[in-house]
């Protein structure tokens, strides 16, 4: 018996070899196959969980390098299904690590756990109440970004494929992130580090090593379930730009006597728009250079001693932002200078640009049709930053956005991510879990044997 099936085995491998297709890639594909075919059914039967759990964050939302309540469930949790876990890394942050009974590669899932300085406005049983430390200051908190999904979703995730270990060829780390938006605790300086950059920095990616990494986020305005992403620049770097104007204090009525901080910053803000305008090359990704605030003076009869700005500038390339860290710093510095004023220029990059990479993402494409029932799109470039851009930068990475706004609604009138009203269909959950445990699941797959 078994010698005659393995005969017939081969017979099939053989006429397979002849018309194109070797035995062993069949093989691979009926299992890959089997496996979304588990991760389907799985996903279906953890959705009321999922959806608890995603409530549950959501009612206790926590503040970047707060996220104590959060990372002890995500930690309980993983311990629960077996896997290694890490906890309190950069700060508050957990790594889990299932190792999967077959050899193959390693892949990394990533989640982000915190909540945002802003009150919601939804009238939901499991709406927030809770309230926090934003630099020192009491405020309103709400998961207004969907980080709760995000990592519900993985949790979701790690439990499908933990039941799935014994048939998994290699490894899946998780990583639950703090401070995605930033540190609640304390304003960065150019020197302190968080999130992502502070996991990678304290060795969250060196054992193991990932191949690959895969991150998801909600997304406002998208219809719920629908997956879009791109391949190349996805998310813009943010760097933060604080500008001094340094003038000489003098009566308002004799500005001969004095130097004008006021007027050189209005000249500098202008002439910071022909920065990109006119010397940087958007012909590939575009680049953003905008002023958010001016202070200065405070009186209408004195010319004051400074006037200080902040801004935000942009860019989807690491040569272009390197220019225009310089352009910006020349304009500003010589608009002062012809105006007798000093300026004082500091750029403080914070997130880099989130750049998917083209292979990865070609090669994953069809996991993500398939999680998402074909409702795939390409998005255009988005403005916002991710320090999802700081894993992939280590390794191949992909970054995509799951829609949450529910699909009777208009598109362009959802409350965007970080408003008061942003609002999860939930019912875009279950394709998060698809996608996640999928991308894992089919990744692994294509690599083993290899
Ligand atoms: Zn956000
Ligand atoms: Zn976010």
């Amino acid at each position: 018996m078994l010698q005659l099936s393995s005969f017939r085995l081969s017979l099939i491998a053989a006429l397979l070899a002849g018309s194109g297709f070797s035995y062993a890639q069949t093989t691979a594909t009926a299992t890959a196959d089997a496996a979304r075919n588990e991760i389907a059914q799985q996903a279906k039967q953890t959705e009321s969980m999922l959806i608890a759990w995603r409530r549950d964050i959501h009612a206790h939302p926590e503040l970047g390098n707060n996220e104590k309540r959060t990372a002890q469930l995500v930690a309980d949790h993983l311990r629960s299904l077996g896997l290694e876990v890490r906890t309190g890394i950069a700060r508050t942050g957990v790594v889990g690590v299932l190792k999967g009974a077959l050899p193959g590669p390693t892949v990394a899932l990533r989640a982000d756990m915190d909540a945002l300085p802003v009150k919601e406005s939804a009238d939901l049983p499991f709406a927030s109440k809770a309230k926090g430390q934003y630099l020192g200051k009491e405020v309103d908190l709400m998961h207004a970004c969907g980080h709760d999904t995000h990592t519900a979703i993985l949790m979701a995730t790690a439990k499908i494929l933990a039941s799935m270990r014994e048939r998994l060829p290699g490894t899946v780390v998780f990583y639950f992130q703090p401070a995605e938006e930033g540190p609640g605790d304390f304003v960065p300086d150019g020197k302190n580090v968080w999130g992502a950059k502070m996991m990678v920095q304290e060795g969250a990616m060196k054992s193991p090593k990932p191949d690959a990494v895969f991150g998801l986020h909600s997304w406002a305005g998208l219809p719920a379930g629908r997956i879009a992403y791109r391949a190349g620049p996805t998310l813009a770097s943010s760097d933060d730009l604080r500008i001094k104007i340094i003038g000489k204090q003098t009566h308002a009525g004799s500005p001969w006597n004095g130097i004008d901080p006021i007027t050189v910053s209005a000249e500098a803000l202008v002439g910071l728009q022909t920065v990109i305008s006119r010397r940087t090359n958007i012909s590939s990704t575009p680049s953003v250079v905008s002023i958010g605030t001016i202070k200065g003076g405070t009186r209408y009869n004195i010319i004051p001693e400074v006037v200080e700005m902040t801004g935000t500038i942009r860019s989807y390339d690491y040569d272009i932002r390197r220019k225009l860290h310089a352009d910006v710093r020349q304009k500003v510095e010589k608009i002062a200078e012809s105006g007798n004023a000093r300026a004082e220029v500091t750029i403080l990059e914070k997130y880099d640009p989130t750049i998917n990479d083209p292979a990865l993402t070609e090669k994953m494409v069809p996991t993500l049709r398939w999680a998402a029932n074909n409702d795939v799109v390409q998005t255009p470039l988005v403005g916002g930053a991710e320090d999802f851009s700081f894993f992939a930068k280590e390794v191949p990475g992909m970054f995509v956005f799951l829609g949450v706004t529910p699909r009777s609604q208009d598109m362009a009138t959802a409350a965007p991510n970080h408003n008061p009203g942003f609002f999860v269909d939930e019912s875009a959950l279950v394709t998060g879990v698809r996608t996640m445990a999928s991308l894992a699941s089919d990744y692994l797959h294509a690599g083993a044997g290899r």
